[in-house]
């Protein structure tokens, strides 16, 4: 947690898991009308893993899992941790190839040499901006998976799409929960996040968010976007995030609530900091500053 945070409440928001920054902070979560849920770490854990390969035909899956095993092993991202460690696991070592040129693309995956090898690991745009193309096996594994409710990730090397990797996590227990008492207390929740329409209606329909409160696809920098264009509607808008990626949107909402079991950027671009990592925890800050049991000491 952020040294900026101060515990409050004469034991009950300390006791709920909730740090807030300031007084200044209660009247945003009082007014606060609508709830934009970062999906990734934030209604689900976060920690994913990897499910199947779908190799194409001619394509050698354990090829397949050394060179994008090498190059999400340089990356930080819970998808790239899942695939680094699931190749490991399948290939029955760690001792994978240190990748070269390696380069993070925000909200699209990674890219890098690997062998000799232009390797690319991530969404089907990833490809699409080096103009590789997805074979109709390929798109039909993709989309199995995606209606499954797997997120489906694209392997191309040397300018070819080579295989389709599904990883999944699961939502946590909590938030179908936390949905419903922030819409007990007025909110309308929202579910915003980078992975794809299908994968982010399995799990909004599985916490009670309905379809049409759905934005997917949304790029890491286009997230504060979504939080203006709710602002503009004439909405108060608070925003629950744990990731670098939702750092400027925590920042602009008028109320930012950071999951404390995220990165440091979130926790201190936010207002009020979930400790736990428990969702219901932003019912509660929401239902005691209507009740203003909060009392800064
Ligand atoms: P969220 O908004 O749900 O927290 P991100 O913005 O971090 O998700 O990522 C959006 C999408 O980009 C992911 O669902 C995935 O398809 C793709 N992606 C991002 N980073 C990687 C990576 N390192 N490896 C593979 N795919 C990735
Ligand atoms: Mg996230």
């Amino acid at each position: 947690a952020t040294p900026t945070a101060l515990m409050v409440g004469t034991g009950r928001g300390a006791q709920l898991g909730i740090l807030i920054k300031g007084p200044e902070v209660l009247e945003n979560t009082r007014k606060a009308d609508t709830i934009v849920l970062d999906k990734t770490g934030t209604v689900t854990t976060g920690r994913m893993t990897l499910l199947a390969v779908r190799a194409a035909e001619g394509t050698d899956e354990a090829e397949v899992l050394r060179l994008a095993g090498a190059l999400e092993g340089a990356s930080e991202h819970p998808i790239a941790q899942a695939v680094a460690a699931g190749a490991a696991e399948r290939l029955g070592t760690t001792a994978l190839p240190v990748p070269e040129d390696f380069a993070n693309v925000p909200g699209l995956g990674v890219q890098g040499v690997v062998d000799g090898h232009a390797v690319l690991v991530g969404r089907e745009r990833l490809l699409a901006e080096w103009s590789i193309a997805l074979p109709g096996a390929l798109a039909e594994a993709r989309d199995a998976a995606e209606t499954a409710g797997r997120t489906a990730i694209v392997v191309a090397w040397d300018g070819t799409a080579r295989a389709v990797l599904e990883v999944a996590d699961a939502v946590k227990d909590t938030s179908a929960e936390a949905v419903a008492r922030l819409r007990d207390l007025g909110l309308t929740p929202i579910l915003l996040t980078g992975d794809n329409r299908t994968v982010a209606r399995a799990v909004a329909a599985e916490v009670g968010i309905d379809a049409e409160h759905v934005i997917a696809e949304v790029l890491p920098q286009d997230k504060v976007e979504v939080v203006k264009r709710l602002q503009a509607e004439g909405r108060s808008v608070a925003m629950v995030g744990d990731g670098v990626n939702d750092a400027a949107a925590l920042a602009t909402a008028d109320l930012g609530l950071a999951m404390g079991t995220g990165t440091d950027a979130a926790i201190e671009a936010g207002d009020l900091t979930l400790v736990r990592g428990d969702l219901r925890a932003a019912a509660d800050a929401i239902r005691l500053s209507r009740k203003t049991l909060f009392t800064i000491r």
